[in-house]
């Protein structure tokens, strides 16, 4: 798919205030820090439309980008920020919670993944929760330049080994780089071939 136009359409605190959900669109969302804003920015190709964190953990925003005036990005609040209170966890919880099991038009949800840590407990509880939900994802796993393809590999295998206790069908799994632009092209694929159906 070739990305026509990016352009940012509002940034929302309530689920109640969300853009009419009259086109699919793709969550991203992640540990803070992850590269989510980073990833977005180059599956876009546009640097700067994602802000990257400046603030970890302090904005609860959901941001929308609007993407060849067909379909959305949808940039959730990150998790596991450490130094958030608990009140503004638990606010974070409801909100993207709602959003997640009540936004018709969200077609999948991208959990993304530090490709360089062995699996991590908050991530797995957060792809458990979604599975329980029935919610669609996908697992992308990103900052794949900062070590060798083995210990990637490494890392995917175990993630996707501790999915399987829980899921008979693990999901499209897809290895990514920023910085290389690695998985660029898998993932706008996946995407086109979602919005086909
Ligand atoms: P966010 O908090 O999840 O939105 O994360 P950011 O996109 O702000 O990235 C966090 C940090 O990781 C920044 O310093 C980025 O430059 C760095 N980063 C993000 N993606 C990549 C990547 O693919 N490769 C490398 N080497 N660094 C990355």
């Amino acid at each position: 798919m070739v990305i026509k136009t990016a352009t940012f359409v509002c940034s929302n605190t309530q689920v109640s205030a969300l853009p009419p959900p009259t086109m699919p669109e793709y969550a991203f969302i992640g540990r803070s820090n992850v590269g989510k804003s980073s990833l977005i920015n180059a599956l876009v190709n546009q640097h700067g439309l994602a802000k990257t964190s400046q603030r970890p953990g302090k904005t609860q925003l959901i941001n929308h980008f609007l993407i060849n005036e067909a379909w959305y990005i949808v940039d959730l609040p990150g998790y596991g920020y450490a130094k958030v209170s608990k009140t503004s966890r638990e606010k974070w919880e409801k909100f993207i919670r709602a959003y997640l099991t009540k936004r018709e038009s969200l077609q999948c949800v991208f959990v993304l993944i530090d490709s360089r840590l062995d699996p991590q407990q908050i991530d797995l509880e957060f792809c458990y929760w979604l599975g329980e939900k029935q919610i669609p994802f996908a697992l992308l796993f990103t900052k794949a330049d900062k070590q060798g393809g083995t210990t990637t590999a490494k890392n995917v295998a175990a993630f996707k080994r501790k999915l399987g206790d829980w899921f008979e069908e693990i999901p499209t799994t897809i290895i990514t780089s920023a910085e290389k632009q690695t998985g660029r092209d898998e993932v706008l694929h996946f995407i086109q071939e979602v919005n086909k159906d």
